[in-house]
């Protein structure tokens, strides 16, 4: 495999042989690696000095088990931290399929240019036609222009002009956007003037396999076993929908702007609900696979009462962040919601944050969905309240003089109280990305009864596995909900070992898990600590640790050495 390295303010672009310490690194653990190597941790995130890497996952490609996804890396605009932002589709494979370990992309251009990536080689072509354009027309356009055997990375409106809460699009095999949503990449790539990368993936020699045999048994074994764990059905059935209901009873689910656990009209946006509205919808679907290989489809098309495509798909984030903690139960709406989003290229869940907010200060009625949308609108017209919240959570909050922001170092929380789900809440505060539950959410699980997620003690421990957790899964490209099985049968962790050894042709420790995933929290941590972030970073807002919830009456009180015992 190679790397590619695209110097943007040359104009060139070159293969380069891969370092032997990266050989057995991919996605997260590669992005982060590569990063800190490369990039200055005290420079500007939008200056010439940062570097944009796209890295499909060690195991892109292959048949091993959901898996394929791609992680984008860079130092963030958003939090100034070291950040990896992943998505699924199908682009992480077609470029593992190119044999390409990772894109490197440096430097600025003069115009916006987009790359063109083949068995051919690399074109950096001007991106005249393109620029102004939503990711729904860009995908289109190039789609158009170079057939169906591509996938697409690009950037909307929202990444063109270097909002902090933009984020990148990847599209999935029929064509749909998924996003590397959080961190504010988007804004690193349109601040380097790129606008996409076409990955044409056809007509190459395959993926490299030390032991083909190996990596198939070990897979369909590992395979067999996900399936066997008792959420899997919901998550087929409902998609991450099927959390408004269970996140909602826990009494977790934010609302009103994370001040109350539980949400009236949580029947309204809940999975079961979207399920009974899409079923009498033509063209709607409940399950839909973001990427070949998926065994769960866990994702959904929504349409509308014509049988218009409105949006794919609408997860539980996006239905919680601006659903629940906007006090909005209008699905049609969320969905029309979503769809902006991803069209302008924003990350919903800051956007979602940030909505709830100005309504807290009054700008924007509670439960006005209406009001919301037009909000939305305006980061596609660069009107002043979209520039607010096309700009996060954090900025809205700080210009419209609101005291409770749910950021942690400048991204916003994710759908789960903390104050009721304490070690997601350990996660927020002391990950290297900024809140981000996708580092390591500490959710309860029937096959897991004695874990107590509102415990205050005992937090700090399992957080901090679930960091190492995750941050290796996000290193092999493998989407989350498939490794989630892993954390209650812990057996089968042996399979997923005996995969990645034969697809490496190393012998791997029953321990690679963990010693991978906590060697790339320790460069990630490293880098943070470079560009000027210690311990006082690692804290929630302060009205979490001083409003009790009402469903538990409990704030966040998970003590701060339990936090900041992760890194130590
Ligand atoms: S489970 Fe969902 S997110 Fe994961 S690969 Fe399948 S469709 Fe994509």
């Amino acid at each position: 495999m190679k790397i590619l390295r695209v110097n943007l303010t040359k104009g060139d672009a070159v293969f380069e042989d891969v370092k032997p310490e990266y050989k057995v690194l991919g996605g997260r653990g590669l992005t982060s690696k590569i990063i800190a190597d490369e990039v200055d941790p005290g420079c500007d995130s939008l200056g010439q000095g940062n570097k944009l890497i796209f890295a499909p996952g060690i195991m892109a490609g292959t048949v091993f088990p959901n898996n394929g996804r791609l992680s984008v890396g860079a130092k963030s605009p958003l939090t100034g931290t070291i950040k990896e932002s992943n998505m699924g589709g199908a682009v992480g494979q077609y470029l593992a399929k190119l044999g390409i370990k990772a894109i490197i992309v440096e430097g600025v251009s003069d115009s916006f240019v987009y790359l063109k990536v083949s068995k051919e080689g690399v074109e950096i072509i001007q991106a005249d036609g393109l620029v102004g354009r939503g990711n729904l027309d860009t995908i289109e356009i190039l789609k158009k222009k170079y057939g169906e055997k591509i996938s697409i990375i690009s950037i909307g409106q929202a990444g063109e002009r270097r909002f902090l809460a933009s984020a990148i699009s990847g599209t999935t095999p029929d064509f749909f956007p998924r996003m590397a949503a959080r961190g504010g990449l988007g804004a690193v790539m349109g601040s380097k003037k790129l606008k996409a990368v076409v990955i044409d993936g056809s007509g190459t020699d395959g993926i490299e396999i030390a032991d083909p045999d190996g990596l198939k048994a070990a897979s369909k074994a590992l395979s067999k076993g996900i399936m066997q764990h008792p959420l899997i059905p919901a998550l087929e059935n409902l998609g991450t929908a099927f959390l408004v209901n269970m996140i909602n009873e826990l009494g977790a689910i934010p609302t009103k702007n994370f001040s109350r656990g539980r949400f009236d009209g949580a029947a309204k946006i809940s999975g079961e609900h979207m399920a009974e509205v899409l079923s009498k919808r033509p063209n709607a679907k409940m399950k839909h696979r973001c990427m070949a290989g998926c065994l769960l489809s866990c994702s959904n098309v929504y349409t509308n009462e014509a049988g218009e495509v409105v949006t794919s798909g609408l997860e539980y984030e996006t239905l919680g962040l601006v659903g629940s903690n906007c006090m909005i139960d209008d699905l049609d709406i969320i969905a029309e919601i979503d769809k902006l989003c991803d069209d302008y290229g924003v990350d919903t869940m800051d956007v979602g944050d940030a909505l709830a907010v100005a309504m807290e200060a009054g700008r924007i009625p509670w439960g006005d969905g209406k009001a919301a949308l037009q909000w939305v609108k305006e980061i596609g017209t660069e009107g002043e309240n979209g520039k607010l919240i096309g700009n996060g959570c954090r900025v809205t909050g700080e210009t419209l003089g609101v005291k409770r922001i749910p950021v942690v170092k400048g991204q916003s929380i994710s759908s789960y109280d903390p104050r009721v789900l304490k070690g997601t809440g350990v996660t927020y505060a002391s990950s290297t990305m900024g809140a981000d539950h996708t580092c390591g959410n500490a959710l309860p699980s029937p096959a897991n009864p004695d874990y107590n997620p509102s415990a205050p003690t005992g937090q700090g421990p399992v957080s901090k596995f679930l960091q190492a957790f995750f941050a290796a899964i996000d290193s092999l490209g493998m989407c989350l909900f498939a490794s989630l099985p892993m954390l209650d049968m812990p057996e089968l962790q042996k399979d997923l070992v005996a995969a990645v050894s034969a697809k490496l042709g190393e012998s791997l420790s029953e321990d690679y898990l963990m010693e991978l995933g906590t060697m790339v929290m320790k460069v990630e941590r490293a880098f943070n600590e470079a560009a000027g972030f210690s311990e006082k970073d690692d804290r929630l807002p302060d009205f979490f640790y001083e409003e009790k919830l009402d469903t538990n009456g409990s704030v966040f009180d998970v003590p701060q050495e339990e936090i900041d015992a992760v890194y130590q």
